[in-house]
């Protein structure tokens, strides 16, 4: 039996789910993948857009139980509620047209191609996130006829089994490493799509690749946000800066983990940094209105954060109720680090930002592109086409403009890493397409009765 208790009140238990056997998970989704992936597209999608409405009617109620099993604010877990269904309803829209067959019946010949589902998906998720991090592998996998069986953090197990069990053709295991490592090594599995930590993805894909099971890698970042020599920001710019590193405690695959700013400006950017924090952090129990900041996951989190926060740590933001009563870390700006400092070094994944002092914009990109991850980044300028040639020059997969993290996002643009933060991609058509795998039959014109033939040992025509 998995406990969970909620992190700002560690004394609570939010709820309680029973371990499963994975191999009959499986098997299971195995047998409902023949009829599901008969079904015409256009059934799966009013399906799937049946339970889209059912989890959109106990939003209010889902929202609570996450905000009450992670630590995140209550406004964020509606945030990725709601965000989660429009990926849904978007994969809804967009599926029959990216997924559709493509028939060539021309002089060459007649070419049909056609995508089809892999068959049973495993998916395995983490907690940071759960319903949006399940949802982006699951629409899309449904949508083109797979079945999946996805294995939840056991840190955050109970709202995203509710909006899987809304969904059809998916299986929900719940465990730890093991029971991830025996559905990734299973048989009858034909796709894993991994979201979380690099030494979780270092094993899934061994584990997969011993069994020749493709995979997509979501894996972690440790992201710049780059202010290039002319940014001009608002108050209100500030603020979306602050929480680009500190919505969900820092706990953010795309959070801005590294701030680089030009050294000559950096008392101004000081001051209004932390002016702008004193505003928008409040950091406190996630269902007391106003808070922005609740605890982090475990105490092993916790205890792992503070052991790279150094003394000269400058405290941001304010704070309401019993901090003691959870796993709470207090949000902090950290100057003066060399660059081989572990808070630069390492993803920090915590309430915790490095600031980094620059002389050059060219040392400044390199110094951003000085890790083996390439999750995100960021540019912040007064002028866009600078700031667009600038990211170009950053090794990472996703770089936003003049914000950062979830206010960047676009459900149209595919998101994933570059170098060791993983492979594949989630949303946009990238992410419709990564359920798929493309299948062929062709008859050449040269060989149709009364067709000018070739010959035996001859390369296609081109
Ligand atoms: P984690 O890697 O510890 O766990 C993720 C999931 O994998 C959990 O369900 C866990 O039970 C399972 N798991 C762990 N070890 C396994 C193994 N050996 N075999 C099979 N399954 C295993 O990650 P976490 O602590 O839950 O999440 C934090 C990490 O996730 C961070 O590094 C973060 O950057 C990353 N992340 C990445 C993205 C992205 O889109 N790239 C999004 C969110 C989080």
């Amino acid at each position: 039996m998995i406990v969970r208790e909620n992190p700002a009140r560690i004394r609570e238990v939010v709820g309680r789910v029973a371990e499963t056997d994975p191999g009959a998970a499986v098997r299971r989704a195995e047998a409902a993948g023949r009829e599901w992936s008969a079904r015409a597209p256009a059934d799966r999608i009013d399906a799937l857009r049946r339970s889209a409405a059912a989890v959109q009617a106990r939003a209010g109620e889902l929202a609570v139980l996450l905000a009450r099993e992670t630590g995140k604010p209550l406004a964020d877990c509606r945030g990725e509620l709601a965000f989660a269904l429009a990926h849904l309803r978007w994969v809804c829209d967009h599926a029959p047209r990216v997924l559709g067959e493509r028939l060539l019946d021309d002089e060459a010949g007649r070419l049909l191609i056609r995508r089809k589902p892999y068959g049973v998906v495993v998916c395995i998720t983490p907690w940071n996130a759960p319903v949006i991090l399940a949802m982006l592998k699951l629409a899309p996998a449904l949508a083109a006829g797979n079945t999946c069986v996805i294995k939840p953090s056991p840190l955050a197990p109970l709202a995203v089994s509710e909006v899987a069990a809304a969904l059809p053709g998916v299986e929900v295991v719940h465990g730890g490493a093991a029971a991830g490592q025996a559905l990734v090594g299973h048989p009858l599995v034909r796709k894993v799509a991994f979201t979380g930590g690099d030494a979780a993805g270092r094993q899934i894909a061994a584990a997969a690749g011993a069994m020749l099971t493709p995979t997509v890698l979501e894996l972690g970042g440790n992201d710049p946000a780059l202010l290039l020599p002319d940014f001009s920001l608002t108050g209100q710019d500030y603020e979306r800066l602050v929480m680009a590193s500190f919505a969900t405690s820092g706990q953010v695959c795309m959070a801005a983990k590294r701030l680089y700013v030009p050294r000559a400006r950096a008392g101004e950017f000081t001051a209004a940094y932390v002016a702008a924090a004193e505003r928008i952090l409040l950091v406190g129990d996630p269902l007391t209105p106003g808070v922005t900041m609740g605890p982090v996951i475990s105490a092993q989190a916790a205890e792992r954060i503070r052991a790279l926060v150094p003394g000269t740590a400058m405290p941001l933001g304010r704070s309401t109720g019993d901090l003691g009563a959870g796993y709470f870390v207090p949000p902090v700006l950290v100057p003066d680090l060399p660059d081989d400092a572990p808070l630069v070094t390492q993803e920090q994944f915590g309430p915790a930002v490095p600031l980094l002092l620059y002389d050059t914009v060219d040392e400044a990109v390199a110094r951003a592109n000085h890790s083996e991850l390439g999750l995100a980044a960021s540019v912040w300028s007064a002028d866009e086409d600078r700031a667009f040639a600038v990211a170009d020059r950053l090794e990472a997969g996703f770089v936003f403009v003049n914000t950062h993290n979830r206010t960047g996002m676009s459900l149209r643009a595919p998101f994933g890493g570059v170098k060791r933060s993983g492979h594949g991609r989630e949303y946009g058509e990238e992410g419709l397409l990564e359920y798929v795998q493309s299948t062929v039959v062709h008859a050449p014109a040269a060989f149709r009765p009364g067709g000018p033939g070739l010959a035996a040992t001859a390369y296609p025509l081109p």
